[in-house]
């Protein structure tokens, strides 16, 4: 508890909210309280397993009072699903996960087609990210190397077909394949407007 105590008031400090919870059960609950005291008309998300891990999904696709925006259902065609997620841009709530956090009260992600960064820097009303201990690093350069060593080419290994040097060896080789998943890095470095974005804190390991 202590490194996600010592995250979040890194992160408060440069106007995040933050919320540190014992585990995905918690965090659950803070997410259906933050989308019920919200009402938003639709709510919008980026993949992410530690966000599926709350269970937030399920509880906001069976609950009426939500429209979700679900741009990742396998059941349809891909145009679709772009379609959805960029109309998730728009949403009034988006929640979803990050790469790595820094005791330094930062946040980082690498993103293959950007939709689950574009909306974290702009667009929606409140962002909910969610995240476990395993992605709290001490800074810039560790989160950098937690994502290229580990994040990514991780993440390949839950898609397969994607044909890149990692999916094969699990090492990055910072390609330049067409299935590349690592196109566009962001850093988020405080919060504007003040506490716009909220971060879960989850002491448990969750997600890659
Ligand atoms: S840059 Fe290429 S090799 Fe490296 S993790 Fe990304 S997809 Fe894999």
């Amino acid at each position: 508890m202590e490194l996600l105590e010592t995250c979040a008031a890194a992160l408060r400090k440069h106007r995040f909210e933050t919320a540190v919870v014992k585990n995905t059960a918690e965090a659950f609950e803070r997410l259906k309280a933050e989308a019920e005291a919200l009402a938003p008309a639709a709510v919008s998300f980026g993949d992410s397993e530690t966000m599926r891990a709350t269970g937030i999904l399920d509880f906001l696709r069976d609950d009426p009072r939500f429209e979700l925006l679900d741009g990742f259902d396998p059941a349809m065609p891909r145009p679709e699903r772009i379609e959805i997620r960029r109309r998730g841009l728009l949403a009034d709530l988006f929640i979803t996960g990050v790469n790595a956090l820094t005791t330094q009260g930062t946040l980082h992600w690498l993103d293959m087609v950007g939709n689950r960064i574009a909306p974290v820097a702009f667009g929606p009303r409140r962002v909910v990210l969610v995240a476990g201990r395993n992605k709290i690093v001490a800074d810039r350069r560790a989160a950098e190397a937690r994502i290229r060593e580990l994040a990514a080419p991780q993440n390949i290994a839950r898609h397969p077909g994607f044909r890149t040097p990692c999916a094969r060896t699990g090492v990055c080789m910072d390609c330049n394949a067409p299935d590349r998943i690592c196109n566009t890095r962001m850093e988020m470095l405080r919060c504007y407007p003040e506490g716009r974005i909220l971060v879960i804190l989850i002491d448990e390991e969750l997600g890659l």
